[in-house]
């Protein structure tokens, strides 16, 4: 099913935690809100889940507008970061108590059950009680329970961030299957960049309550339109736009000069041998070698003219040998790797 989020907005007393929030989401599409702490994506899933309500705007669903409909009869599965089980209740008849609420025949919710558990891998585990079970086998049995129920909208908050690195990746990935095998229209809050860009169709970059960008991401990381989503998704150069650094073409044919560029470290390229435009002079400062990766730091500035120093960052596959400190090294970046940002 279809959500339409239009210009959502929530006060807590004086403090307005979202402010003119609008998203679409196709059916089957997943989206994941993300933001740093406090910037309203959990305040945004909630109005959505009906558990809190919206000061302004309007929720559709397929066409349909929300807000007259409890959170009961939104027929929507939760998940939330801590796995809310039944403790008492085996994982079977935790898949099964929302089947039992919506007065479902036994055979049937034998077999939903059945069908559920198989789909998160739990099949053998149906008659553990939750406490048997690691956190994330846990959070299998809280995603087969919200699915069970054929929910029209699937709604994630922080569902993995209480995992460990492994268990969490591992997650990543099946509840991306899940949700594309199901074809299932989810949202999924998280403040991990990575977990939003391996999981998501689209991403809604969020901070103090306003919606930064929307987009794929591809689109986040390729293209960010301002230096907030530019450095909240992987690192970026953030630099002064100078002569010497190439400037999108589109940019510069409209005579205007952005005052800010942004560069990602793996389109700054060192000791590049052709003396071409948008080659530049820098003096390493630091290098981290990091294994697969090294990353160096290079001062650039009052050696090429500029108006100031600054430091630009450049990440090298490999263990960059022969790169020391204090070396003088010309750096290029291609005009299509420079971004303008606001
Ligand atoms: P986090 O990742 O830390 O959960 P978030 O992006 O999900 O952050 P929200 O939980 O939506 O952010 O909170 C947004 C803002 O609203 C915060 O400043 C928070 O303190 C405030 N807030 C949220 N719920 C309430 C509430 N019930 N009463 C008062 N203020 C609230």
């Amino acid at each position: 099913m279809s959500l339409e989020i239009r210009k959502i907005s929530k006060f807590f007393g004086g403090m307005k935690a979202l402010d003119g929030v609008s998203l679409s989401v196709e059916t089957g599409e997943m989206i994941c809100f993300l933001g740093p702490s406090g910037c309203g994506k959990t305040t945004l899933l909630r109005i959505i889940a009906g558990l809190e309500s919206a000061d302004g705007g309007s929720i559709y669903l397929d066409g349909r507008d929300l807000s007259s409909l409890p959170a009961r009869k939104r027929n929507f599965g939760v998940v939330f970061q801590s796995y809310s089980l039944f403790p008492n209740l085996s994982v079977a008849a935790n898949v099964a108590y929302g089947l039992e609420c919506r007065r479902w025949p036994g055979a049937k919710i034998r077999t939903r059950v059945e069908e559920m558990l198989a789909l998160v891998h739990l099949g053998d585990h149906a008659r553990k009680l939750p406490h048997q079970l690691s956190g994330g086998q846990q959070q299998r049995v809280a995603l087969a329970r919200a699915l069970a129920p054929e929910p029209s909208l699937l709604l994630l908050d922080e569902p993995l961030s209480a995992l460990d690195a492994q268990v969490r990746e591992e997650l990543q990935e099946e509840i991306r299957r899940v949700q594309q095998h199901l074809k299932i229209t989810s949202i999924m809050v998280t403040h991990d960049q990575e977990e939003a860009l391996s999981m998501a169709d689209r991403v809604m970059v969020m901070k103090d309550g306003r919606v930064m960008q929307t987009g794929t991401p591809m689109d986040i990381y390729r293209k960010p339109e301002n230096s907030f989503v530019a450095q909240f998704i992987g690192k970026m150069n953030v630099l002064p736009a100078q002569k010497e650094i190439p400037v999108q073409s589109h940019v510069a044919a409209e005579g205007s000069r952005p005052r800010v560029i942004g560069i990602r470290p793996e389109d700054v390229q060192i000791a590049c041998c052709s003396r071409e435009e948008g080659t530049f002079n820098g003096v390493v400062d630091q290098v981290v070698r990091l294994g697969n990766l090294t990353r160096v730091s290079l001062r650039v500035g009052n050696i090429m003219g500029g108006e100031k120093d600054f430091t630009i960052v450049s990440e090298l596959q490999g263990m960059g040998d022969g790169l020391e400190v204090g070396a003088s090294l010309p750096l290029c970046v291609q005009p299509e790797n420079v971004r303008v940002l606001e």
